[in-house]
């Protein structure tokens, strides 16, 4: 007689994991939003203002990048079938790949799928183990993926630490590896910018490569929003520069800016763009659109700045801990307001959505233990009426919970 055995979940051991993150208070549910991502917004059936997303200048729902993806949808249908080495590569992909090479003032330019794979596809492609890769402490999850799987050896630099750098290139200067020097152009969790002069004197002094992660750069800091590159000027002296269309940009995907040869050579060793299909030319059209927006309406970028100072000073007055020691560390419309305490921030968090503020907890393991916070964004369309609800908010909620005075 034929028994079924009763068969143990070899995934139990998830339940485990799952069950100390509850008991440390930093275990989530998601979030759903329910409209437009947009300054006011519904989440979960409640209507808040949104102060957590990367839509820096309102692209989301910019009525002309709606139409240039409706457009490229009637004329092209949905997907472009391949990836984009088969037969996915498709004439608006071209287009937006010449548009962003010209805007960046590169030779070259390939689209990802996502800033993500832009990143771990790039530093894995052309780097191998006889390599070096030279890497600020507080860079990128995807810089650090792509570390790995390109398996040269990883020296990390302490955050921004140009003599820590330079001792760690000196380390292998007499290795025969190739070196590649990497930063965020804009860290993701402390809104600081990256030493970019000096860490391109340190390439230029070692023979390294010189790649710079803009994520949050673009559409944000530089002329028109051209990134950090053009914001300290070092035109010409970063090899690699990668950026991404899922922040500012409004809508998806990620770019990587160069020389001819280093993007004919992603083309053919890039793992994510042989193996992965290529957008759908809805968002490549959208991504044009955000692009021709950045030159057309420099007005969003300032009003950004404007929202940006503006939040800053007042996060600051209220009292809250937003990094560095007597200046903000913060120099970008990201703003941290330091917690420390994991299960605190996400009750912090939780408590202001109550209230009608979307502001996300970020704990370990996004950010170092004991560094857990609020990470403030700000917008271009959020208006000031806006910010002093949020702000009035954070005051009161965050005197209730003993993190200001
Ligand atoms: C968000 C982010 C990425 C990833 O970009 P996506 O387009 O969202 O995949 C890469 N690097 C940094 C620094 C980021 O903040």
């Amino acid at each position: 007689m034929a028994t079924t055995a009763t068969r143990t979940d070899p995934l139990s051991f998830l339940g485990a994991a799952m069950d100390e993150l509850r008991q440390k208070g930093t275990h989530f549910k998601l979030r759903v939003l329910e409209s437009e991502q947009s300054p006011e917004c519904t989440f979960d059936g409640k209507r808040v203002i949104n102060i957590a997303s990367n839509n820096y200048l309102g692209l989301t729902t910019h009525p002309r990048l709606r139409e240039a993806a409706l457009d490229a949808i009637r004329k092209y249908g949905v997907g472009s079938g391949a990836v984009r080495t088969v037969c996915g590569t498709m004439r608006i992909h071209m287009e937006l790949e010449e548009k962003i090479a010209r805007f960046k003032n590169v030779e070259a330019c390939v689209v990802f799928q996502s800033g993500f794979t832009a990143n771990a596809g790039t530093v894995s492609a052309i780097l191998g183990k006889e390599d070096f890769i030279i890497s600020d402490e507080l860079n990128h999850a995807s810089i650090i993926d792509g570390a790995r799987l390109s398996r040269a050896k990883i020296l990390v630099f302490r955050h921004k630490d140009i003599a820590h750098a330079g001792q760690q290139l000196a380390s292998v200067k007499d290795q025969p590896g190739r070196k590649l020097v990497i930063t965020d152009g804009v860290f993701s969790m402390d809104g600081d910018i990256g030493p970019l002069p000096q860490l391109c004197d340190l390439a230029e002094k070692y023979g390294a490569i010189m790649m710079v992660d803009d994520a949050h750069s673009s559409g944000v800091l530089g002329r028109n929003g051209r990134g950090t590159v053009d914001h300290f000027n070092v035109h010409g002296r970063v090899d690699v520069q990668v950026g991404t269309l899922s922040k500012a940009m409004g809508a998806l995907g990620g770019y990587v800016c160069g020389s001819r040869e280093l993007i004919d050579f992603l083309y053919h060793r890039a793992r994510p763009f042989l193996f992965s299909t290529s957008h759908p030319p809805s968002v490549a059209a959208t991504c044009i659109a955000a692009l021709e927006i950045l030159e057309q309406e420099p007005e969003r970028i300032e009003r950004l700045w404007e929202n940006t100072r503006f939040f800053k000073k007042e996060l600051g007055t209220l009292g809250f801990n937003i990094g560095g020691q007597n200046t903000p560390a913060s120099e970008t419309p990201i703003t941290p307001i330091i917690v420390g305490d994991g299960k605190l921030t996400m009750e912090f968090s939780r408590e202001l959505f109550k209230e009608g503020i979307l502001a996300t907890g970020i704990a370990f393991p996004t950010v170092p233990e004991g560094k857990a916070r609020i990470r403030t964004i700000m917008s271009a369309t959020h208006t000031r009426p806006e910010l002093e609800q949020a702000l009035e908010v954070l005051g009161r909620v965050g005197k209730r919970l003993g993190i200001i005075q």
